[in-house]
């Protein structure tokens, strides 16, 4: 049985970049929703794993067409939401340091140069989906964007996801109408570095 991660912060803590009301509806109904389905889509599928990432790096192993899509779908959703609530903090560490900054500057430049690509990817998303930063099994960085609730996982790329910016209209549009960019800048301004960093040893081990 999948539960949602519990938020480490009040749901009006990531005001004024994300509202209240935005996180209430997000995580409070469409992240319930996601991880629902995905616990009867297991149920259907006879799958007992408590690994979310390992049954969306395994979708092949299910025969039955539409459960193999109710488990990419919900299943996307309910990794990727946990990813992106978890990367918030009302109070983030600005930047990376250690073993994660050298990775982004060796790769990308700087810190702002990853930001100015991963904003780019998210911006030119067409229609609902997702912008990434993963990391290979070599411990270097890729940045990437998807469709739908696919993931670098389901789409099976052998990359860890330590960044995940949700740009489905869900996510900002209470309060940024059409405007995703702004939505896109508000995310880095309470994405918590050192929560990152985190993410980064682990997956590079
Ligand atoms: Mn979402």
């Amino acid at each position: 049985m999948f539960k949602q991660i519990e938020l480490d912060y009040a749901k009006d803590a990531l005001e004024p970049y994300i509202d209240a009301l935005t996180v209430e509806t997000h995580y409070g109904k469409h992240h319930v929703t996601y991880t629902n389905n995905f616990n009867a889509a297991c149920e259907k599928a006879g799958i007992t794993s408590d690994d979310a990432a390992a049954v969306l790096a395994d979708l092949d192993s299910v025969a039955d067409e539409a459960t193999r899509t109710a488990l990419r779908n919900n299943g996307g959703g309910y990794y990727n939401h946990n990813l992106y609530f978890a990367n918030f903090s009302a109070n983030p560490k600005k930047a990376p340091e250690g073993k994660l900054a050298e990775k982004i500057n060796e790769k990308f430049g700087s810190l702002e140069k990853l930001i100015e690509e991963l904003s780019s990817l998210a911006a030119t998303q067409f229609g609902s989906g997702w912008a990434w930063l993963s990391v290979a099994p070599d411990g270097s960085l890729v940045t990437s964007k998807t469709g739908n609730q696919d993931n670098p996982i389901s789409l099976k790329t052998g990359n860890t996801p330590i960044i995940a910016l949700d740009v489905w209209e869900h996510a900002y549009y209470l309060k940024y109408k059409n405007v995703r960019p702004d939505y896109i800048k508000a995310f880095f301004e309470i994405l918590d570095w050192g929560k990152v960093e985190a993410l980064y040893e682990k997956a590079a081990g």
